[in-house]
């Protein structure tokens, strides 16, 4: 029996509307693909690639024997929120599946999906708030995945724990960076739901460092844990860049999940009948890509200074490291064209950008097989017409002159990600802590904390 690949709904379909992508598979599926786990004795999948740690193989049973109530018991032994990693984790447990150095990797993302989903069906995901107060009170900064892990295991340890976010909503980028094609916002505010239950209180619209200062709030509680992300995302400082119809990525995905939501009455940004050109070739990249397909594009194109990874994992990261490869995602697969090997010169227009200059280069590589140096090939400057461009380039951390930071005092690394400082009971986790990075990652830092 081989992993089924059929994963999305079709094309056609989910490119006019804006629902999960993803198709459900059936229980029967499910128990066909788990009773492929080879329930491994090192189980890599649990101890080396879920930064959460899931009992991956125990999980994989269960479902394959029908137990749905078990597996939801051993899925969230470590996993607070299983519906969202369940829709927007890489899985990184997939890549080190011992399956996968034969064959192909088990499916592990999907049957949790439909673990937590049956759970939720079934009336199995009550509230846990904790059996005894501590008489200890925390603030956490921030309502992304990574706060909301902090808040969630600090007050099951007995915390009285409120969150402060600067949005009108929790989640972060889960709400306000991922597309709802790919993560329902429902999801979002259904958790919410038990999270206060459990007692935790939320104060949103309410920006530490300027709504209250970060002093106050350190004088107020026990302990405080900073869960901002990288607020700074990379821009694209070349000739032409004041032009209209220049944005950053998050302007386009933020806008556009404000708008589905409700919080505002229309989008705004639109590609409907633009030449799009998303400068990024990543993850975030591709949200747009998919983005302004559904706003009716009339054409989309991706480009990325680096190569073109290998369509199979490279020699540079074998099993079970992650695997640089290739990565086609459902929005490349609605439409686009995609081109590597191109640096940005200058942006074309006049009032409004009209295209992008951009020039081929040629990279060296490094004896480990990566990529490490470029240097323009002569000849090759061209222009990609767009009316369109949306910089997807990444996040360059915590700026140092964020308010915050500076009332609280705290240290950055020189690749500004924030420092803690226990001795006041300050912690930072997520990607404040460690750099623009998974959702998985930050649930695990979140609940990494060393607050008892
Ligand atoms: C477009 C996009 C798509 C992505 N897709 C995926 C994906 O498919 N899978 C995946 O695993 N990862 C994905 N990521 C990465 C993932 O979203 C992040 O790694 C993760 O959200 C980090 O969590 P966090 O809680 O540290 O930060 P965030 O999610 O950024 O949350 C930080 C929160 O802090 C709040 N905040 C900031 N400053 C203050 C303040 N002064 N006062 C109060 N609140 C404040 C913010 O408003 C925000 O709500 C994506 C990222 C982007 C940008």
């Amino acid at each position: 029996m081989q992993r089924i690949h059929d994963i999305y709904r079709p094309a056609e379909e989910r490119k006019t509307d804006w629902r999960e992508v993803e198709r459900s598979l059936s229980d029967e599926e499910l128990k066909e693909q788990t009773s492929r786990c080879m329930n491994c004795g090192q189980p890599f999948c649990h101890a080396y690639g879920c930064p959460l740690g899931n009992l991956v193989p125990d999980q994989n049973r269960a479902v394959a024997q029908g137990d749905w109530k078990r597996a939801y018991d051993l899925l969230t032994v470590n996993s607070d929120f299983p519906e969202f990693t369940s829709r927007i984790c890489p899985a990184l447990c997939e890549a080190s599946c011992v399956h996968g150095l034969d064959e192909e990797a088990v499916m592990i993302r999907q049957s949790e999906k439909r673990i937590i989903e049956t759970a939720f069906e079934r009336g199995w995901v009550v509230p846990r708030p904790p059996e005894r107060e501590n008489g200890k009170s925390a603030a956490v900064i921030g309502a992304g995945p990574a706060g909301l892990s902090a808040a969630v295991t600090l007050r099951r340890r007995g915390w009285a724990v409120t969150v402060y976010e600067r949005r009108a909503q929790i989640g972060g980028l889960l709400r306000y960076g991922i597309p709802c094609f790919k993560l329902d916002k429902a999801l979002i505010d259904r958790r919410r739901k038990i999270l206060e239950s459990e007692g935790i209180k939320f104060v949103t619209d309410c920006e530490v460092g300027r709504d209250v200062s970060a002093e106050w709030l350190e004088k107020e509680h026990d302990a405080v844990v900073v869960a901002i992300g990288t607020p700074a995302a990379r821009d694209l400082k070349i000739p032409g860049r004041e032009l209209e119809g220049i944005h950053l990525a998050l302007e386009l995905l933020e806008g556009q999940n404000r708008f589905l939501t409700g919080e505002l009455p229309e989008p705004p940004i639109s590609a409907k009948g633009r030449d799009v050109l998303v400068i990024g070739g990543g993850d975030t990249g591709s949200d747009c890509v998919g983005t302004a397909i559904r706003h009716g594009a009339k054409s989309v194109t991706q480009i990325e200074i680096m190569p073109k990874p290998p369509e199979e994992r490279d020699a540079s990261t074998p099993w079970p490291l992650w695997p640089y490869m290739l990565r086609t995602s459902s929005s490349h697969k609605e439409g686009c064209i995609r081109r590597w090997n191109l640096n940005s010169l200058r942006f074309v227009g006049d009032g409004r950008v009209a295209g992008v200059e951009v020039e081929t280069v040629k990279w060296e590589f490094s004896p480990e097989g990566r990529p490490a140096k470029f240097a323009a090939v002569p000849g090759t400057k061209e222009t990609i017409k767009a009316d369109l461009v949306l910089l997807a380039m990444g996040f360059t951390g915590v700026p140092a002159d964020l308010p915050l930071v500076a009332q609280l005092g705290l240290k950055e690394t020189p690749r500004t990600a924030l420092l803690p400082d226990p001795a006041r009971n300050i912690f930072c986790v997520g990607d404040c802590a460690s750099g623009a990075s998974l959702v998985v990652r930050a649930l695990a830092s979140g609940k990494a904390l060393p607050l008892d």
